[in-house]
């Protein structure tokens, strides 16, 4: 039914202990029957999916369990074959378990050394567990069985016969309160569901041990022993150890997989085209300054013996060359002022000493606590710890509502304890905060930059060739037309499929007929860059090119998030979705399009692949175009090459040449590969 990344696990836990006892039936609980739990975002699209892929002749009652008139009475809901649900409200209404902190000294009290023992045998310890450790957990069920009969609400108040977890990747973090709502469902049957079971570390599997009640690896202080430790000591002996594991438990599928022989998938081919941009003379200038500014910095720091030192700095110095190659005006950056407005008045709250300290932390040189890069448009939590605004927006809209710092933070926090420099500042002089033009962003770095770049509504080299493309796909018929009417030898833009011409020229010859031509419908297409800032400037070529278009980015609010996937999907004159690669994992079907535009690259392509795999997923009938857009002799060249020994690394918890692994951490080589000249 659903296809994610390249491949596709189901984890169950077959069996659980709950079917050979009637407990789950017990003090007049409804047996209910398979609940989904999936992320808000695709809850629409499972309901659909069921509709239209189940056969009338089952005769399924499906119950979309959400909203605030959802029924009260769990009688009510244990008459649906299936409900579908979000892990939002999962968490709302179902008793949280305790933290494994807590809950493993509880049973490392009880169940002593021999839970901790490494040689102990698996399956005698799963048959007959010592007795002392039945009696703990007996004693524990009875305690959560009270919590639950008084505290909890629907989900809760029901036996389930199934519960399967989408994009079970959610519960990844164990900590979180998401987690430990869904390992309180009860139900005979579990099964988590994830395109991409690991994304940080192998910890991320622990959550599902536990919801899948897998013993006994659902005791933290064992997961670590048997799992997590082998594998930090020696990975070459931890790893062929865990795959056993998960070998009994875990269905995984990939693109490839052959079923009696036959691909168990059919997917149209996806054809990769590299697309070289030139940079004009005044971008070349700029960026050779700046390569060779950083160059000489790095030099610095490899001849003191300083670069992991100074790795928080070299990533900026990267940052910079990447954003150039992008559009000059990202390296300067404009103003974001009118950012997190609803913290300003939680900032006038805060004692000036604290102000003070939360603008010392945005002023530090710190990464982003989630994507590992140095922020774009950075913001502090009341906790002091520095995200990007928009990898901060897209954790708030999701489930979790715990500051995500690696340092284990957990503090609870919403979008009034989330500050920019800019409010903080405001707050401390008393001045109220200019509002910026959204639609056509002024430079702050004039001065930086000199007189070349001071429209920022110009577009780059970069922003004209992808408009290039898309325009050759909003007007298929006259494509022939266009390209004999350009001059030989002016290029751009280096491919075998487009027109061989410059933007500039190829502007003059068909701008006339633009506004008949701009009606005229196309194939739909994707464009993806990592920054958002980045996606403003294309916003304005777009405007000025008459391109019907819908933005998709991690800022934005579910409800707006959801609009614009389906005007993209349903309306046949928007055939552009202009979306953040940050927002593109979360489970998204888009095959309406055939067409993907990646602007710029990221350190890892396994997010590359999950953005594409929006478009090239089941579903998709058509050959899916992936269009990567570099700029020559610049930074991108060695970042591509970066990617395939990436790609090519043989390490992973599945015995197959992909990770899964979103890290984005450099190595000292890596760096100095990227700064070679
Ligand atoms: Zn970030
Ligand atoms: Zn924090």
């Amino acid at each position: 039914m659903k296809q994610e990344s390249d491949s596709n696990a189901v984890m169950s836990n077959g069996t659980s202990k709950e079917s050979s006892s009637p407990s789950g039936q017990a003090k007049g609980r409804p047996a209910a029957g398979t609940l989904i739990v999936c992320p808000t975002s695709v809850l629409r699209q499972w309901a659909e999916e069921l509709h239209n892929k189940v056969t009338s002749k089952a005769n399924l009652s499906v119950l979309v369990y959400h909203g605030s008139n959802r029924t009260k009475d769990p009688h009510e809901i244990a008459k649906y074959d299936v409900v579908l649900t979000t892990y939002s409200i999962v968490s709302m209404e179902v008793p949280k378990q305790p933290c494994v902190d807590r809950d493993d000294d509880e049973k490392g009290k009880l169940a002593g050394d021999d839970a901790l023992s490494m040689d102990f045998p698996l399956s005698k310890k799963r048959k007959c567990p010592p007795s002392s450790n039945k009696k703990g957990l007996k004693h524990k069920k009875k305690v959560d069985e009270s919590l639950l009969d008084s505290a909890s609400r629907p989900l809760a108040k029901v036996a389930w016969f199934r519960v399967v977890l989408d994009e079970a990747q959610s519960i990844k973090n164990h900590r979180t309160q998401v987690a430990r709502a869904c390992w309180g469902l009860r139900a005979k049957r579990r099964w988590c569901l994830s395109g991409t079971p690991i994304q940080n570390a192998i910890d991320d599997l622990y959550s599902y041990f536990r919801f899948l009640k897998y013993e006994p690896f659902s005791a933290y202080k064992t997961f670590c022993s048997l799992i997590k430790f082998p594998i930090t000591k020696n990975p070459a002996k931890g790893y062929p150890k865990l795959q056993a594991i998960l070998q009994t438990m875990m269905l995984r599928r990939t693109k490839g997989t052959l079923l009696d022989g036959k691909p168990i998938i059919n997917l149209p081919p996806k054809v990769i085209e590299m697309k070289r941009v030139e940079f004009t003379k005044e971008e070349r200038d700029f960026y050779s300054r700046l390569e060779s500014d950083s160059r000489a910095q790095f030099k610095e720091y490899a001849n003191a013996g300083t670069v992991k030192q100074n790795y928080v700095n070299i990533l900026l110095m990267l940052l910079r060359l990447r954003q150039a190659c992008d559009h000059p005006l990202l390296v300067s950056g404009f103003d974001t002022n009118s950012l997190w407005k609803s913290s300003i008045e939680t900032a006038k709250k805060l004692p000036k000493e604290k102000i003070t300290f939360l603008l010392s932390c945005l002023a530090s040189l710190a990464l982003c606590g989630i994507c590992n890069d140095p922020p774009e448009d950075a913001v502090v939590t009341v906790c002091g710890h520095v995200f990007c605004n928009q990898c901060i927006s897209q954790h708030l809209s999701g489930d979790d509502n715990q500051c995500p710092a690696a340092n284990n933070c957990k503090v609870r926090i919403s979008a009034s304890s989330v500050f920019s420099s800019a409010a903080l500042t405001s707050t401390l002089s008393g001045q109220p905060i200019q509002e910026s033009s959204p639609d056509c962003p002024d430079s702050q770095g004039d001065e930086v930059l000199g007189p070349r770049f001071e429209d920022g509504c110009q577009g780059s080299s970069k922003i004209k060739a992808a408009l290039e493309v898309l325009k050759s796909l909003a007007k298929p018929q006259d494509h022939r037309l266009k390209s004999s009417g350009c001059p030989e030898g002016s290029s751009d833009v280096h491919s075998g499929d487009t027109p061989n011409c410059s933007p500039d020229e190829k502007n003059m010859v068909t701008g006339e007929s633009l506004n008949d031509s701009s009606k005229v419908l196309g194939e739909k297409a994707i464009v993806f860059s990592q920054w958002t800032r980045m996606l403003d400037l294309f916003e304005v070529g777009l405007k000025s090119s008459s391109i019907q278009y819908r933005r998709l980015d991690g800022t934005m609010s579910v409800a707006a998030r959801d609009k614009a996937v389906k005007d993209f999907k349903t309306l046949p004159e928007v055939s552009v979705m202009i979306m953040s690669l940050k927002a593109a994992s979360l489970g998204l079907n888009m095959v309406e399009a055939c067409h993907v535009l990646l602007l710029d690259l990221w350190w890892n392509p396994t997010t590359e692949d999950q953005a594409v795999d929006r478009a090239h997923r089941i579903g998709q009938t058509r050959q899916v175009t992936v269009s990567r857009l570099t700029v020559k002799d610049t930074v991108e060249d060695r970042i591509l090459a970066l990617q395939q020994k990436k790609r090519e690394m043989v390490a992973s918890a599945f015995g197959e040449d992909e990770t899964g692994d979103r890290q984005t951490r450099l190595t000292v080589e890596d760096l100095e590969y990227l700064f070679m000249a």
